[in-house]
């Protein structure tokens, strides 16, 4: 961590900073001031790194192509055989295939019949396209209307030696993993998993595989939590359900601070369970802010206990994978080593439904894209935005953001919309 008491303090002293009330913006600018990213290593074969973070510059041992070679099938010809004035004739003197590259030279009135990928052999520095010639016997008969140093591609012209094809801090996407593969390299130094730990809160909760008895419920945001950890390539370690007792709460967070970079919670911080549980970390931690001008997720806790960061989510459904991405998956990736850490896309389009807003709090409903015939696309909400309805998350593929400030909204205006794609 960066030194979270001298951040502590600077925030105490700003005017505006309002635990109990953080506006959206300061409240992802508060956490990323105590954010400092793994820094422990490990060297894996290249596959085995898929998804996980680059932890060095991976710089080019050589030139990509590393020759000249063709883009089409076709002859491989000297420009300045080429007649201007009507059809050029020349001989075929050889065969380059990929892999296989002609070791003469062309020579005055000949060419080539090379492969797309062939090397260009020396003497050579234009390709005529297969179907622009006619073949006759061992000679082939050529038009006019080509441009010197036609259809080649290169040395270099992807990457030169020496020059960086990945830089430390991106995620290792089959792209990637094909990149480093390309330049011949088989293992690469990542960056440790970060560990999260995570615990329900609750009484009335059960977890699957029990009969709920009356006014119980069966404890579904372990496995959204699970999930959406799971997504984001953490090593996760599941405390499952504390009950809501001091005392077991207590030891639950001790020992969930001792095993983890993370501590992920839900339930126990809003209105009158908060109370207990903002005792208890301030005794083990110091939670730096409570609640957050937004909806859902008002009751969110951010801070630290011992030396892992403690992210204390709502109860509620919905508002578990609202806070989750909007606040505690940038944190992650940071903490992981992502760099920069990567944006949600979200655009402006129209929205179909009439929306209830009321100014004060950031919005973050739940929408569903649709495209029309002309290609047009907009935006309408899943139905009832209660924040226990987690149906709504899974039939969304967007959220629609509403700025503090936004007040109701009729049907046709413009809103943002944020791209939930990949990550729920
Ligand atoms: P709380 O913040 O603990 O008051 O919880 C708010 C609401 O979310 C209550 O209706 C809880 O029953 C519900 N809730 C809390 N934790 C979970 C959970 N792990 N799974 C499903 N619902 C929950
Ligand atoms: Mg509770």
């Amino acid at each position: 961590m960066n030194d979270p008491e001298k951040s502590l303090q600077q925030l105490s002293c700003a005017g505006d900073y309002d635990p109990n009330s953080m506006p959206v913006d300061k409240a992802r600018e508060v956490i990323a001031r105590f954010l400092s990213p793994v820094t422990a290593t490990e060297r894996l074969h290249i596959r085995a790194a898929l998804g996980r973070v680059l932890a060095e510059d991976i710089v080019s041992p050589l030139d990509v192509p590393a020759h000249d070679n063709s883009a089409m099938d076709g002859y491989a010809v000297r420009f300045a055989d080429l007649r201007s004035d009507g059809e050029t004739v020349l001989e075929v003197g050889g065969t380059a295939l990929a892999g296989a590259p002609f070791s003469g030279e062309v020579g005055l009135g000949q060419c080539v019949r090379i492969m797309t990928g062939g090397v260009v052999p020396r003497g050579a520095d234009t390709i005529i396209m297969q179907e622009h010639v006619r073949v006759d016997g061992s000679k082939v008969r050529i038009g006019g209307g080509h441009r010197k140093n036609q259809n080649l591609r290169r040395a270099g012209e992807d990457l030169k030696v020496g020059q960086v094809a990945l830089r430390r801090g991106v995620s290792l996407r089959p792209a990637e993993v094909g990149l480093v593969a390309s330049l011949g390299i088989a293992e690469a130094n990542v960056y440790r998993k970060l560990r999260v730990v995570f615990f329900s809160t609750g009484d009335e909760l059960v977890s699957i595989g029990t009969i709920p008895r009356e006014g119980q419920i069966f404890d579904s945001n372990r496995y959204t939590i699970h999930g959406m950890l799971t997504r984001l390539g953490c090593e996760v370690i599941d405390m499952g359900v504390v009950r809501d007792d001091p005392r077991l709460l207590e030891n639950a967070f001790h020992d969930a601070a001792a095993a983890a970079d993370v501590v992920i919670t839900s339930g126990g911080v809003s209105v009158g369970e908060a109370d207990f549980v903002k005792d208890l970390l301030n005794k083990l931690g110091e939670v730096v802010f409570w609640k957050i001008a937004m909806k859902p997720g008002r009751p969110l806790a951010y801070g630290r206990i011992g030396n892992a960061h403690f992210f204390g989510l709502p109860g509620n459904p919905v508002s578990v994978m609202v806070t989750f991405y909007q606040f505690v998956r940038d944190a992650l990736l940071k903490l992981s080593g992502r760099d920069p850490v990567p944006q949600l896309p979200t655009f402006k389009v129209p929205c179909t439904s009439n929306l209830k807003k009321a100014p004060g709090r950031t919005e973050f409903q739940r929408g569903i894209l649709s495209r029309d015939a002309e290609g047009n696309w907009s935006v309408r909400v899943t139905g009832e935005q209660g924040s226990g309805i987690l149906r709504s998350m899974s039939e969304a593929d967007c959220f629609i953001i509403l700025a503090t400030e936004q007040g109701n909204i009729g049907a046709g205006t413009l809103v943002d919309v944020q791209v939930m794609e990949g990550i729920i």
